[in-house]
């Protein structure tokens, strides 16, 4: 199978005082995998030089996040009252629907924070649902020269229950050292690795740490061989192709640059559609959306479910 390769790029995360992550989605050559619209990752990193993860009240709206943890622990708030901590091994779905806003910060106990954040999109259908929260710890699966746990959807007879509103997968992968091991593929579903720990080859393709390979539909399976001969780590995650052009600014996920206008104007005055973050402390108590451009804000096309040539 041909893979495309997304390198990451280095962004600062938002807040004052910003950690950086690698983000490999959106980038300009992809929006979407299955409905995956979002991917950053970040770490291992000495809290004591990065200052660790402090983002203050911030809205979404239509998308879920995804939060996994390899190292660390993250103090969870949200305007559905849910409050609790984001461990590794732990899945914490967000459903933003409607509109929701959240905290995250790094506990005081936290030396190295290494992980990932994901966004998922919702269908039209579903993007003004009622926001949620759910917590997951999903089973080992071993096979193979492999140890796999499963995020979201259904992989190897291990399938988890947060709820998702399109076709999605999500598994961590945890390649033995020096292994080379058959990962089987939905030939409906597009997929796309995140290498954490490698390199990696895949179909002979060679992946470095903090890349993200892309694979489109139509393959049944792919090769991975951990080059590192120290053990890999990747996520694979898929899902159908998400078939509808999504508006991503800031935090939100629309369709039109009204919607963007309006859930801006609400989150800036304060409405109710957002609500509060009870017991969140810091300073500042909440974060402000940037300026919109002056150009009107547009969908972004897919790119089609194949690699580019
Ligand atoms: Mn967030």
């Amino acid at each position: 199978m041909t893979l495309e390769t997304i390198v990451p790029r280095e962004v600062p995360l938002g807040g004052p005082r910003a950690m950086t992550v690698r983000r490999t989605l959106p980038t300009r050559s992809r929006t979407l995998v299955g409905p995956w619209c979002f991917v950053d990752h970040y770490g291992p990193d000495a809290v004591t030089s990065t200052g660790g993860m402090v983002v203050p009240p911030h809205p979404h709206t239509g998308l879920q996040t995804v939060s996994w943890l390899f190292e660390g622990e993250i103090e969870h708030r949200d305007t559905t009252g849910a409050h609790g901590l984001v461990r590794p091994g732990e899945v914490n779905l967000m459903t933003a629907g409607h509109g929701v806003a959240h905290s995250e910060v790094s506990t005081p106990s936290t030396r190295t924070l290494h992980g990932v954040q994901l966004w998922l999109a919702l269908p039209d259908a579903s993007r003004d649902v009622a926001p949620a929260f759910e917590h997951h710890v999903p089973d080992l699966v071993e096979r193979g020269g492999l140890t796999l746990r499963v995020l979201a959807g259904s992989y190897a007879g291990s399938t988890s229950p947060v709820r998702t509103y399109a076709p999605t997968l999500g598994v961590e992968v945890v390649v033995r050292p020096g292994a080379r091991v058959a990962l089987e593929l939905d030939p409906a579903y597009e997929h796309a690795l995140l290498v954490d720990r490698g390199p990696v080859a895949v179909d002979g393709a060679s992946l470095a740490v903090g890349d993200l390979g892309y694979a489109a539909p139509g393959g049944d399976g792919l090769e991975l061989v951990d080059v590192s001969g120290a053990g890999a780590r990747v996520l694979l995650l898929g899902g159908a192709p998400f078939g509808e052009e999504i508006l991503m600014w800031w935090n939100f996920v629309a369709r039109t640059h009204d919607e963007i206008v309006a859930q801006r104007t609400a989150w800036q005055s304060r409405s109710p559609r957002f609500g509060d973050v009870a017991g969140y402390v810091g300073d500042p108590s909440w974060l402000p959306a940037p300026e919109l451009p002056h150009a009107r804000l547009r969908p972004r096309p897919n790119a089609p479910a194949g690699p580019r040539t």
